[in-house]
């Protein structure tokens, strides 16, 4: 991936990657459809595999989003929080701070009943912090849609008083 501009810090630190992915809520889902770009926005749940996130989506079990990613599972992600807009004396001073992550991965349509309970388990936590549980007809009437990440980074830019002269040094 390319690197980050001089504005930006890079955000290695699993703690804080663990913190935009609980404060989040909603990620931004890149598609390919056919031979247009498609983007729509989901609440997700998320566990760590070898190091990378997995989103776990739901939704309606038809759709534009469904076929699309039937018929091409790459994605790439975005999810961002923290943002807070701040005022300065010129308006090249004025900004937001934000954090967020980006991440390249391939959707899987989740079949497995067991899977699809965990899953919507796993994403009701992450949205609400509470513990539920499904029974198996529900999983009928939802699609489970799971994103391996591939390769993602992590970025924030924290509030900067002196942004506007660091930024043109
Ligand atoms: C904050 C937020 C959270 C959401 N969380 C979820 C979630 O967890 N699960 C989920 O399934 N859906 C969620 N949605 C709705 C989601 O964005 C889609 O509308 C929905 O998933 C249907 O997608 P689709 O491709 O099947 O749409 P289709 O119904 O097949 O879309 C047909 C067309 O309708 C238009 N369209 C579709 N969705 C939207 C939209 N949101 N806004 C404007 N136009 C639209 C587009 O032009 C699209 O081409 C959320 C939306 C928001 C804003």
């Amino acid at each position: 991936m390319n690197g980050m501009t001089r504005r930006e810090q890079q955000v290695t630190d699993l703690n804080e990657i663990i913190e935009i992915l609980e404060k989040s809520k909603v990620v931004h889902i890149g598609m390919i459809d056919g031979d247009e770009p498609y983007v729509v926005p989901m609440n997700y749940g998320y566990v760590f595999e070898d190091g990378k996130p997995v989103l776990y989506l739901h939704g309606a079990r038809r759709g534009r989003k469904i076929d699309a990613l039937r018929a091409n599972p790459k994605v790439f992600y975005e999810m961002c929080c923290g943002i807070t807009p701040f005022e300065g004396d010129v308006a090249c001073n004025y900004g937001i701070t934000y954090a967020s992550i980006m991440g390249r991965g391939v959707a899987t349509l989740v079949e497995d009943v067991e899977e699809k309970k965990q899953a919507l388990s796993i994403l009701m936590k992450t949205q609400t912090g509470k513990d539920f549980t499904f029974e198996d007809k529900l999983t009928t009437v939802v699609s489970i849609i799971r994103i391996d990440t591939l390769e993602f980074t992590a970025k924030k830019i924290p509030f900067q008083k002196k942004l506007y002269l660091s930024l043109h040094k």
